[in-house]
């Protein structure tokens, strides 16, 4: 179903996520106080308008709390991603997201409501550490303290394995959800189905049973 997103604030993060909920075909209002913001955004998004994020008056003329999800990317300037989040919420919008810069940010928009609040730079901080530590992991998402999924290459040493050879949940304690091989994923692999050098496998699992099968058994 076509959703209705408003992103305020079109810095890197605001307009590549406005960008991207273009693309997949979804109704977009882009927002920023900067005009040059606006009218680089303009080809990549439904509508775009000039305005400030803490102004209650511009915001309800907007519309505003009509969308399905508001994205709040204000900065650096947390006072105005704080206010604006504030009256986003007292509009009654149902969903709102939040860039947060750090903790204390993150403390003030939860006590105040928002609904999702996202460090983007963190997140891709530890992404891109994991991969950096070993060359098999291609990929990495944090689901709790303990347990991740992780993309990893597949090396010389499982090629033309099946599933059944590995037996990676007997002897690893993790799972393999699917295997990308180029642009194409097989997302319910059987257990005959062998393995290619150069394929990703998604594997599911506590962090020490992943690594264990990445050190190990690749
Ligand atoms: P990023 O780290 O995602 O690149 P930036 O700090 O560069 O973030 O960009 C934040 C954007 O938010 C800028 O384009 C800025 O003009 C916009 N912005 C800041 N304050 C407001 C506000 N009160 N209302 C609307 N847009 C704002």
């Amino acid at each position: 179903m076509r959703k209705q997103f408003a992103v305020i604030g079109l810095g890197r993060f605001g307009s590549s996520v406005c960008k991207e909920l273009d693309k997949l075909g979804h109704e977009v209002l882009a927002i920023d106080k900067d005009v040059e913001k606006v009218n680089q955004i303009t080809n990549f998004s439904t509508h775009a308008a000039i305005a400030n994020g803490t102004d209650e008056t511009a915001l309800q003329s907007l519309g505003i709390r009509n969308f399905d999800y508001v994205i709040v990317a204000i900065g650096d300037n947390i006072q105005s991603s704080v206010l604006c989040t504030l009256l986003l919420k007292e509009m009654g919008v149902e969903r709102v997201w939040v860039k947060a810069q750090n903790d204390y940010h993150h403390k003030v928009l939860e006590k105040i409501g928002a609904d999702k609040i996202v460090h983007p730079e963190q997140d891709m901080g530890t992404r891109i550490a994991h991969h950096l530590s070993s060359e098999k992991i291609i990929d990495y998402v944090e689901l709790s303290e303990n347990y991740s999924i992780v993309e990893l290459s597949a090396t010389t040493k499982v090629k033309n394995k099946s599933l059944v050879d590995l037996d990676v949940r007997a002897n690893y304690g993790c799972t393999i959800l699917a295997i990308k091989r180029g642009a194409n994923v097989n997302i319910s692999p059987a257990p005959t189905d062998a393995i290619l050098e150069g394929d990703i496998l998604i594997v599911i699992g506590h962090n020490k049973d992943i690594t264990s099968f990445e050190e190990e058994g690749l």
